[in-house]
This record gives C-alpha cells, structure tokens and sequence, in this order.
C-alpha cells in the first residue's frame, strides 16, 4: 500500500491502488459532504435496570444516511473519520443532535433520561473539551446530568495535566464519564486510581455465552467486582440472552444494554420508547 511505502511515494495516484485506498480516497471526501449536507442521524440504545426494566439512560449512536448506499454503520466510517480528524466535526455534530433533542422532548413532556454520546480520544484530549461540553449545555438550557460520556481506555493513556482538570470540570458539570469497551484496551488499572470515574462498561466480546464460556465468566465477574469495590457503575453491553442476563443479574449487575431489551433506534421511536413510561418487557 501507499502508506506502507513511505511519504514521497505517489502510489496512491498510480492504477495498481488497491481496493481499500480506493474506497477510504473517496469516502474521506464523501464524509466531508455528509457533513455539509447534514446526513448523519443519531439512533438511541436503551439501558436498562434489570430489576425494574425500566430505562435508565440510553447510548446515542450515529448512522450515515448516505445517498447511494443507504445506512452506514459508524464501524464503516469511525476509523477513517478518526483518521482524517473528521471526527471532530462529526463528533461536535453528535453532541448538538443530542441537546437538540433533549430540548424537545423536554418540550413535548417526555420524561428524560441522560443520553450518553461516545467521545473520541482525539477529542477528549484538547484541552477545551470540557468548556465546550459547558457552553453547549448552557447554550439549550440543559442540566449536565442528562448528559453523560463514553471514553475508551486509550483516552487515558496520555496523561496530560489536562485530564484531570477537564475530568473535574465535567465532574461540576454533573455530566458522568463512562469507561466503554472495558477490559479491551491496552492501559493498565492505573487510570482507575488517578481518575474519579464514575462507570465502567464491560465489552460486548465478554457478555457473549457468559452462562456457558468459563473465561468470560471469570473475566466479568472479576470486572463487576472491581467496579463495585471501586464504588463505580457497571453497565454490560451487548446482551442478548436470558442465560446471559441471568448470569449478570447473580452476579450484581443490574444495569444492562443489548438486543434483548431494545435494539438502536432513530429518534422517534425511542422517543416512544421513553413516553410510554420507560418499562421495556
Ligand atoms: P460502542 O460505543 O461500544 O457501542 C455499542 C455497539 O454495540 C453499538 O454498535 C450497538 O449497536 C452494538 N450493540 C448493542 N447491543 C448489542 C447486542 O446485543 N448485540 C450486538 N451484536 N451488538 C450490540 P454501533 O451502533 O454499530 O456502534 C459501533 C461503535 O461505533 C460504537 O461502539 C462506538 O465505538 C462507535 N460510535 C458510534 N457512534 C459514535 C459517535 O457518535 N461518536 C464516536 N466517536 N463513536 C461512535
Ligand atoms: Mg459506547
Ligand atoms: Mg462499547
Ligand atoms: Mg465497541
């Protein structure tokens, strides 16, 4: 590949480009229009409190309505919007869809729950993101309780003296940070004792046949313990069973996101989902 070949090669213009470089070539300008002509669509993810069924709060996950090839999931574009930096203007989108939308179903009447929105490492780690987080909030009126955020291990990796600072600044705000894809990074546990955080979220790969996969059962079991020793939330992800919610719910963690309750859905639905009185099942 081009990139493989070193910075002064123009392979990448050459005829023998490869399929991969093609698409990303013509995707990264794609992208660049989706933004522009506002193609993007946040669908909703409940979480649900297995005790009750009732929702909690929900995951806000994007899809590209694209014009040819119809809805795209964020794994066909994330990576490469991370990679051109477009997850930034990407990113700044979401948070606005989100607050955009609180705003109206506090209008409507609609009991809220927080909506939690996954945040880029790249983005989590300038200094200003905490203040823009406070300006949007303030901007439509919105308590920082209804807003929490998902970072994944590799945000804390680089310590920067920032960190801190707009870890405790979100913190003021009452807006949560989430630990997403627990268990999947390559940090240590040290982050654990630097950082006040207020959940982690254990990785869809270890709920997967917990009741009947040892390994998994140990690895999230040990993670439940560790979260409750450190007196933090724990969600786990990516739960599609009864043998696997059981498992959970023997386990002590109650607090729960998958296909078994609700799948991703646009606005309106889960917006339905919310005034029906937040009881799934
Ligand atoms: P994630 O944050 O770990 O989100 C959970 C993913 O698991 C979602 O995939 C969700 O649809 C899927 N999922 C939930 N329950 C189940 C289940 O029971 N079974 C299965 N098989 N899957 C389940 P999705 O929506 O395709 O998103 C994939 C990833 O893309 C997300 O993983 C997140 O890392 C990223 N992403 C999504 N939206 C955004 C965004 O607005 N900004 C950023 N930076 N990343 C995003
Ligand atoms: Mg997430
Ligand atoms: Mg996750
Ligand atoms: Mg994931």
């Amino acid at each position: 590949r081009a990139k493989d070949l070193g910075r002064n090669n123009c392979q990448i213009y050459s005829s023998s480009m490869d399929a991969t470089s093609y698409q990303s070539f013509f995707m990264e300008r794609d992208l660049r229009k989706a933004l522009i002509h506002d193609e993007f669509t946040a669908y909703f993810q409940p979480r649900v409190d297995a005790r009750t069924n009732k929702i909690i709060s929900a995951e806000a996950l994007i899809r590209w309505k694209h014009p040819k090839y119809g809805l795209v999931p964020p794994s066909e574009f994330i990576p490469l919007a991370e990679e051109t930096g477009l997850i930034i203007p990407i990113g700044e989108w979401m948070k606005k869809r989100v607050c955009e939308l609180l705003v109206k179903w506090r209008e409507e009447g609609i009991p809220l729950v927080p909506i939690s929105i996954n945040v880029s490492p790249q983005r989590f780690l300038q200094s200003d993101f905490a203040t823009c987080v406070r300006q949007i909030l303030e901007k439509y009126d919105l308590n920082g309780s209804l807003l929490e955020i998902e970072i994944t291990e590799n945000s804390l990796m680089r310590t920067e003296e920032y960190v801190e600072q707009t870890i405790e600044e979100l913190k003021e705000l009452g807006v949560k940070i989430y630990i997403d894809d627990f268990g999947t990074g390559y940090s240590s546990f040290a982050y654990l004792k630097s950082f006040k955080l207020d959940g982690i979220k254990i990785d869809r790969s270890f709920i997967k046949d917990i009741s009947s996969e040892s390994e998994n059962a140990s690895i999230t079991s040990a993670m439940i313990n560790l979260a409750k020793h450190l007196k933090m939330d724990v969600i786990a992800e990516g739960v599609e069973t009864v043998e696997e919610l059981n498992f959970l719910k023997e386990h002590n963690c109650h607090h729960v996101q998958g296909y078994l309750f609700a799948k991703p859905s646009p606005a309106e639905e889960f917006q339905a989902l919310l005034a029906e009185g937040l009881n799934l099942k």
